[in-house]
């Protein structure tokens, strides 16, 4: 069917599509024409634990065309508290796979690629550049370092966040725009690892990460269509806890190893 966006251009979307997506298709800021945008946008996910679990579910039912997802590990017992991609029989089976098998049965119209090389800085910089937006949700400092250099050398947009017990965090970092601080802005790769703490020794209350990984999902899409205001070069903190929400502004740090030298 074709249909006439805001824009007055003719885009093609299949009807089962214009049903499907017609929640979206009916906010202006959306239309036909950011749905159609949706479907032709590429996502890297790095990290499908509990950050990455629904930030993936929502964006795959949200109609993103492609999604490379990128983990070692296997599903473990201990995780079935909080990463929503996985169920009891599918224990002891690679993350990628038992979680293109969730996202593929949640929406056909999704293609996934996969790997389990989520360590390697090269393959991080090859990924980036095919893609759109990058989220990053991993739970180690190495790897976000990682992955922030190399969102920055491609310049595309890095969704970040991180939780442990009842708090987290979430930050864009818009690399398509010039002046925008990095993660290493943040968190130095010389300093103490802030978040050497893990899930494994400290806990997590599994709605905090649902809750961060949809704000994820949330701020990837605004981030595709161009559309509100984004977290971009701000932090948005929560603690649980307290029921507590802030906002920090984040500056470039003009001795950043990374962003300062280009
Ligand atoms: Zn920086």
């Amino acid at each position: 069917m074709v249909k006439n966006n805001t824009q007055g251009t003719a885009t093609l979307l299949s009807d089962k599509q214009l049903q499907r997506y017609s929640r979206h298709i009916l906010l202006p800021n959306v239309d036909v024409a950011g749905q159609q945008k949706l479907l032709q946008s590429h996502v890297l996910i790095v990290g499908l634990g509990g950050l990455g679990s629904p930030a993936a579910i929502y964006l795959a039912a949200s109609g993103i065309g492609k999604m490379t997802l990128c983990d070692f590990d296997r599903v473990d017992e201990s995780n079935l508290q909080r990463q929503v991609l996985y169920h009891d029989a599918q224990v002891g089976q690679s993350k990628t796979d038992a979680a293109k098998r969730h996202l593929l049965q949640l929406n056909p119209d999704l293609q996934v690629d996969l790997d389990a090389d989520v360590q390697n800085l090269e393959t991080l910089r090859d990924h980036c550049k095919q893609v759109d937006a990058i989220i990053d949700a991993s739970d180690n400092f190495q790897t976000r370092h990682a992955v922030n250099q190399a969102c920055f050398a491609s310049r595309k947009p890095l969704i970040s966040a991180a939780a442990i017990r009842m708090e987290g965090q979430v930050a864009v970092f818009d690399f398509r725009q010039s002046g925008s601080p990095c993660y290493a802005c943040l968190y130095s790769q010389n300093s103490t690892d802030p978040t050497q703490e893990t899930c494994t020794e400290n806990g997590i209350l599994a709605p905090v990460v649902g809750i961060l990984g949809a704000m994820q999902a949330l701020e990837t899409i605004k981030v595709l269509l161009n559309i509100g205001e984004t977290l971009n070069g701000k932090l948005l903190l929560f603690d649980a806890f307290m029921q507590d929400w802030r906002q920090v502004r984040l500056h470039p740090d003009p001795a950043c190893e990374v962003c300062s030298l280009k």
